[in-house]
C-alpha cells in the first residue's frame, strides 16, 4: 500500500518478522518506533539508512514490550543514547521480555533502563511536524499504546490491528474482548482513510478493516473466531 506520507519507514526485523518504524520529522531528525533490529546485519542497515538521509535519531517509543518488538533496545541505547519509552501500565510487559526469549530461545541484549514513561490517553508525543496522540489499546498485552497522526491520518499501531487479522490474545495479559473494545474504540472511530502501520504484515486502513476484518465483528462488540 502507498503511504500517504513519504517521511514514515518501514523495516522488517528478527526472527519474528517484526516491523520497525523510523519517522522522519522532516528537520533531519528521526524517531524509532519498536526498534526490533536483532543481528549485526540489521543493525547496520538501520544505520546506513540514517546516514544515507543525514538523519538523526532523537527519540525511541514502544507500542509494547514483546521482545519482537525491543530486541534492538539495547543496541539503541548504546549507539544513539537513546532510552525506550513505554506506557507504564506495559511494565509488566517489559518485565517478562528477557524471560520470554529464553523461552523461545532466542538470543536477546539485556533491556536497558527505560526513558520518561509515555504520557495517557489523549496526550500528544511531538516529532517535529507530526504530533502523535497516544491511545491505550490492551488486549493483545496489558498496556499496549497505538500512535494516531490525525493531521496525516496514520496510526502507528503495533499488534492491535492487522491488515485482514488482529492480535493474539493468548499470551500473558492477553484478553480477547479486551481487544475487541480497544479496536472499535481507539481504532474503528478514527475516519475511514486512516492508514493503520501494524507491528507484523502489510498496512491497511480503518475503512478497509471495518469492512472486511473478519476477527471484529460489525457491531464492535465482541470477535467472531
Ligand atoms: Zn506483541
Ligand atoms: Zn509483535
Amino acid at each position: 500500500m502507498q503511504k500517504k506520507i513519504n517521511e514514515l519507514h518501514t523495516f522488517t526485523f528478527n526472527a519474528f518478522s517484526e516491523q520497525t518504524y523510523l519517522l522522519d520529522h522532516g528537520n533531519g531528525e528521526a524517531t524509532v518506533f519498536d526498534p526490533g533490529m536483532s543481528n549485526v546485519a540489521e543493525r547496520e542497515y538501520f544505520d546506513s539508512f540514517l546516514a544515507d538521509n543525514g538523519l538523526t535519531l532523537v527519540g525511541c517509543l514502544l507500542t509494547h514490550a514483546h521482545l519482537d518488538h525491543v530486541m534492538g533496545a539495547n543496541w539503541i541505547a548504546s549507539k544513539y543514547g537513546l532510552l525506550p519509552r513505554l506506557h507504564p501500565s506495559d511494565v509488566p510487559t517489559w518485565d517478562m521480555a528477557e524471560k520470554s526469549a529464553q523461552l523461545y530461545g532466542i538470543p536477546m541484549d539485556p533491556l536497558p533502563s527505560r526513558g520518561e514513561d509515555l504520557g495517557d490517553q489523549g496526550s500528544i508525543v511531538e516529532c517535529g511536524k507530526f504530533n502523535l496522540e497516544i491511545r491505550l489499546a490492551p488486549g493483545h498485552c496489558i498496556g499496549h499504546v497505538v500512535f494516531v497522526c490525525h493531521e496525516h491520518e496514520f496510526v502507528i499501531g503495533g499488534d492491535v490491528l492487522f491488515n485482514g487479522s488482529i492480535g493474539r490474545t493468548d499470551l500473558p495479559g492477553g484478553n480477547a474482548s479486551t481487544l475487541a473494545h480497544s479496536i472499535t474504540e481507539q481504532l474503528y472511530t478514527l475516519p475511514d482513510s486512516f492508514e493503520v502501520h501494524p507491528g507484523h504484515g502489510p498496512s491497511t486502513t480503518v475503512g478497509k478493516e471495518k469492512a472486511f476484518n473478519p476477527y471484529v465483528n460489525s457491531e464492535g462488540t465482541g470477535m467472531i473466531q
